[in-house]
């Protein structure tokens, strides 16, 4: 009799290795009348960005002489997960907003634009986790499209631990586990500078560690799709 294999369970979900990430696709210039904008897509998860600016902020009181300011908003569209998210701000969205602000705020100059506004508009339109990376990623994609003098590009993805593994880009069956712990995590390649470092559940601080070195590899190789996909846009632009 031929006994049967035994069936190891996959450590990910779908099988990738621990420190493997989704397939990534990024374009540039995909919204003609925003001043930039960008795709980025990880696995299933979609985040479009658009950035308009610097333009004149109103009212006056809210300007900056000094320096332009930015502003971002980070939302889902109600079918982008399976579960009909209602329409509008939610306490996440605004937490979300205000990490990505902050996230991308320390790698643009906006010195050069005193009294204006950069505004970043994040749309998710298909979420399996992981959705406030891929916007922080498609937003710095195209704040560089827009022209925004930036000391780097900012790359983020998320990392964590499940099943006692560190693992990087948990997708939504992974974040759902019990005990997962997820942390979402944003790099300027260049010098290795953290931007974004979140924290959702229990985790050492040997594990941490090891997790942020998982996170900054993963951002370098993000980094690399980003650059691919500002060039192939230069080039159409000089095709135009
Ligand atoms: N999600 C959902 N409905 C919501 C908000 C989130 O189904 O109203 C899902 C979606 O797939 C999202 C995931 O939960 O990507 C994880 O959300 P989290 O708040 O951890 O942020 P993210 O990982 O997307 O940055």
């Amino acid at each position: 009799m031929v006994q049967a294999k035994k069936t190891e369970k996959a450590e990910r979900s779908d099988g990738r290795k621990l420190n493997e990430m989704r397939k990534m696709e990024a374009k540039v210039g995909i919204i003609k009348r925003a001043d930039g904008s960008a795709m980025f897509k990880i696995g299933t998860t979609v985040a479009l960005a658009a950035v308009y600016g610097p333009r004149e902020l109103f009212p006056g009181f809210m300007q900056n002489p000094e320096k332009g300011i930015l502003r971002c908003n980070y939302d889902m569209l109600s079918f982008s997960v399976t579960e009909r998210k209602r329409p509008g701000p939610s306490r996440r969205s605004v937490e979300i907003s205000l990490v990505t602000k902050n996230a991308l705020g320390s790698a643009i100059n906006l010195d050069q634009f005193p009294n204006t506004v950069v505004d970043v508009f994040i749309m998710i339109v298909q979420a399996d986790a992981g959705t406030r990376c891929a916007g922080i990623t498609a937003a710095s994609m195209a704040l560089a499209d827009a022209g925004i003098p930036m000391r780097d590009l900012v790359s983020a993805v998320s990392v964590g631990r499940i099943n006692g593994k560190i693992v990087i880009d948990l997708d939504k069956e992974e974040e759902d586990y019990d005990g997962t712990t997820d942390i979402p995590c944003a790099f300027m390649s260049r010098n290795n500078e953290i931007t974004l470092l979140q924290l959702d559940g229990d985790i050492s601080a040997e594990e941490l560690k090891q997790a942020v070195e998982l996170g900054k590899e993963g951002c370098k190789q993000i980094s690399e799709i980003q650059k691919k996909a500002l060039k192939e846009r230069y080039k159409e632009i000089k095709n135009e």
